[in-house]
């Protein structure tokens, strides 16, 4: 049975709350031998705390005091924002966290290491930065939100913003709530870990995570199983956690539990509201023209420039489902079948041997004319 602390923010003290959920959802093991900590905040843009998008900020900053007075010397608070990272950085004052003694990173300046996915669901392989794989803890402190694709955006989803932009394009490609378990599989393979939930303002609609309608409910949720803290805050949002395929899909691989909480602090049956979520299912119309657009007009990569292939095999180590090959003649081979069309290979290429050709290309470009007269038209 997992242990997740439930507690309300009175009087806007913030950092009595994390105190709080701190000392009944943390236990002394957790920090054991815990030389330095990454905390990884939701500032997916530069909307401020209130707006329900980011994380409130007063939330990091009382785990720093926290951890500092605890006796870790060193903590991290690192991102890489959906938006320019260092302007959101700016925006929002993360910086001004370095005062209270930790360090703020990047991660689109960190150096990204290339780690194997444990189970492979989306991704072979993906790059987390150095920073985090070097930390013994990693706190997800994210924000209760509603979204698009994967219905909720909590402490799970959160874990998508250490892997590189080009990474998360494939992953919503591919399959996001399977990308997202990949991540959180590595680490909570190889790392301990710790989840907040900020549902101090919560953000509730369609158009989750970077819009919507910010719901004050005056909330954090803690506790050392990601799994059990996020169907905890889904609880609270008056669906059942079965309907989330990423939080379903962890449960299922045993990585954490989703059925046995035993909730401290309050009652999820006295704070829950009842949260307007996106539909389950995208419209028969979205789904009729993804279907096409997959079917009929495809990307596909090719070498189109062959002496300037190098052979560097750069294209290879990038592609996130292992699709490139050498071949025996030393020349590169793409499994058009299997290809999601992700374009990260030829972002990759740095001689420019390769480009893309879009299946059924002339019925393309007929498409493409006729929604710009009718764009023309309105
Ligand atoms: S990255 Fe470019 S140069 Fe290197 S092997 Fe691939 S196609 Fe050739
Ligand atoms: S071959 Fe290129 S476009 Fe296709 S999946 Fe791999 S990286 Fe993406």
């Amino acid at each position: 049975m997992s242990r997740v602390c439930l507690t309300r923010v009175q009087n806007e003290d913030v950092c009595g709350a994390i105190e709080f959920c701190f000392n009944e959802a943390v236990t002394e093991d957790l920090l054991k031998e815990v030389r330095k900590i990454l905390i990884k905040p939701n500032l997916l843009n530069s909307s401020p705390a209130h707006t329900g998008v980011t994380t409130d900020l007063r939330i990091i900053e009382s785990l720093i005091v926290i951890l500092r007075e605890k006796g870790i010397k060193e903590i991290v608070v690192g991102e890489a924002s959906f938006e320019d990272t260092e302007k959101v950085f700016n925006a929002l004052g993360v910086y001004q966290l370095e005062k209270f003694g930790a360090k703020v990173v990047n991660f689109e300046e960190d150096k990204w290491v290339k780690v194997e996915s444990p189970l492979k669901l989306a991704l072979k392989h993906f790059h987390l930065p150095k920073t985090l794989l070097d930390s013994d803890l990693i706190i997800s402190a994210a924000k209760m939100k509603t979204h698009s694709d994967t219905g909720v955006s909590l402490s799970l989803k959160n874990l998508i913003g250490c892997i590189p932009k080009s990474e998360r394009r494939v992953g919503h490609i591919i399959d996001i709530e399977k990308t997202i378990i990949d991540v959180f599989s590595y680490l909570i393979k190889n790392k301990r870990f710790l989840s907040i939930v900020d549902g101090i303002y919560a953000l509730e609609g369609r158009l989750g995570p970077a819009q919507g309608n910010p719901v004050k409910m005056d909330l954090v949720l803690a506790g050392s199983d990601p799994v059990a803290v996020d169907a905890a805050s889904v609880k609270i949002m008056s669906y059942s956690p079965q309907r989330i395929e990423h939080i379903a899909l962890a449960s299922r691989f045993g990585l954490g539990d989703m059925d046995g909480l035993e909730v401290v602090g309050g009652s999820i049956e006295g704070v829950k509201r009842r949260f307007e979520m996106p539909p389950a299912l995208p419209s028969f119309r979205s789904y009729l023209l993804s279907y096409a657009m997959e079917r009929f007009f495809k990307k596909i990569p090719y070498l189109r420039f062959e002496d300037r292939c190098t052979g560097c095999e750069a294209c290879v180590s990038s592609c996130p489902i292992g699709n490139i090959e050498i071949g025996g003649d030393g020349r590169i081979n793409i499994n058009e079948k299997e290809c999601t069309g992700c374009m990260v290979c030829i972002e990759a290429c740095r001689e420019g041997a390769l480009d893309y050709r879009v299946r059924h290309e002339r019925l393309y470009g007929i498409g493409r004319k006729i929604y710009h007269i009718r764009k023309s038209m309105r």
